[in-house]
């Protein structure tokens, strides 16, 4: 029990798809352990695992409020952007008695009151059978307690605006409206993917997807100084730390490419520059995939969203690589892909004026379905390595970290 509200607070995670794995859930839930005392480092914070749920236990020795809010603040940011979780909710217990479980949700209550929130129902459910009242039970008196205590609330058993949770297990847990986690695998149990970061909407959204399905993810982004300005890099690197909360942090390889892009602009046909690039860009990172031990290569490309992505251009920029190209937004239109780049927190960055390497050299009529062999046959006469090998050489490596400022 806590010993008074303001001094200590506890938090219920309810874990995702990795209850579903068999005799691997143990390695599973040992990286998302991991990764929740990563993210929660600094917060006071201690987690405690008890039979499939989590607890983050929060108990300040000062005593001091501010310090209280500034860490509950830190705590939901960091459960928002946890991948392998259902949900979580600021959570009260007490002991299981229906008086001390009626406390609770009136408590529980008066808060979602003071929120503006006007309707509720509860729901319970028990995993301890001895607790005197089952679920419906719990419901039923818990509600009732909480509408004589609150005249101002009613129940909407159909729609209500918030919903009061009580769980019996070893304690009782009250919890007032869940948010939902994130779900997906934690980071760190799927291998290392390398994604090509550049300053647009997609390639972020590319790298967040990969994310969810556990990958630990660093990115490369090709710049073209002093044709793209500071602001373009600065600004990557603000999209490297935006992804970089979802992944605990990301490592970021900035590469000058801009001898590369002269030498593809002044030798080969305008029409095919851009597919031309891309195979370098390809190169360039799997170069630095092979150095780092990257598993694959993950790309923001979406099938005929512009010439450079049509499927036969698509094969001409990976001709030259052998690792996977993963491309989670290939299926995917523009709107849901600016859906979840205005959900994660991406999109206000990537609309930031600035110019790509790519545009500033892009063709006025690109070719639109390039063979692979004529791509071959352009690619190797520019002699592209040694300026490759240089470029990848003289990168920048910067660690972008991920702990709320
Ligand atoms: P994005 O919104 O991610 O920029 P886009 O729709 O503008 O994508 P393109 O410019 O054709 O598409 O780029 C396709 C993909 O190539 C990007 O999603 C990204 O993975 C990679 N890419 C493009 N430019 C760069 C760059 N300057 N540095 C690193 N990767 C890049
Ligand atoms: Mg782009």
């Amino acid at each position: 029990m806590p010993d008074s509200p303001a001094a200590s607070s506890s938090y219920l995670i309810k874990l995702g798809e990795l209850t579903l794995k068999g005799e691997n859930r143990g390695a599973f839930e040992h990286v998302l352990k991991r990764n929740i005392r990563a993210m929660l480092k600094g917060t006071g914070a201690q987690l405690v695992s008890t039979d499939g749920r989590y607890f983050i236990s929060f108990n300040s020795a000062s005593g001091d409020v501010s310090q209280d809010v500034d860490a509950s603040e830190k705590i939901a940011f960091a459960l928002d952007r946890l991948f392998g979780i259902a949900g979580w909710a600021k959570t009260r217990f007490c002991e299981k008695s229906i008086a001390a479980v009626c406390a609770e949700c009136i408590a529980e209550a008066g808060d979602l009151l003071a929120n503006g929130v006007k309707t509720f129902k509860v729901e319970a459910r028990r995993t301890d059978k001895r607790f005197p009242l089952d679920s419906y039970g719990i419901m039923a008196a818990a509600g009732e307690a909480v509408l004589a205590a609150i005249p101002a609330l009613t129940v909407d058993v159909h729609k209500p605006e918030a919903v009061i949770t009580v769980e019996i297990r070893e304690k009782a847990y009250i919890y007032g409206n869940a948010h939902k986690g994130l779900r997906g695998l934690p980071v760190g149990t799927a291998g290392r993917g390398l994604l090509l970061l550049s300053g647009g909407i997609d390639s972020p959204v590319a790298g967040f997807l990969m994310a969810g399905r556990g990958m630990s993810i660093d990115v490369v982004h090709f710049h073209a100084y002093p044709y793209t300005s500071k602001e373009a890099r600065d600004k990557v690197v603000r999209l490297a730390e935006a992804l970089g909360r979802y992944t605990l942090g990301v490592r970021l390889h900035i590469v000058g490419f801009t001898k590369v892009q002269m030498r593809i602009k002044e030798a080969a046909p305008p029409a095919w520059t851009t597919i031309l690039l891309r195979m370098a860009m390809m190169e360039a990172a799997e170069s630095i995939a092979r150095q780092h031990e990257y598993a694959c290569l993950i790309s923001g490309e979406s099938l005929s969203q512009v010439a450079s992505q049509t499927i036969e251009n698509i094969r001409c920029t990976e001709s030259r690589t052998t690792l996977p190209i993963l491309r989670p937004l290939i299926g995917m239109d523009k709107e849901s892909i600016t859906r979840i780049a205005e959900k994660i927190g991406t999109y206000e960055i990537s609309i930031l004026p600035y110019e790509d390497c790519c545009v500033l050299f892009s063709p006025k009529h690109p070719a639109l379905r390039g063979s692979v062999g004529e791509a071959a046959a352009y690619y190797e006469r520019l002699e592209l390595s040694a300026l490759i090998e240089d470029a990848v050489r003289e990168r920048e490596v910067e660690k972008c970290s991920f702990v709320k400022r």
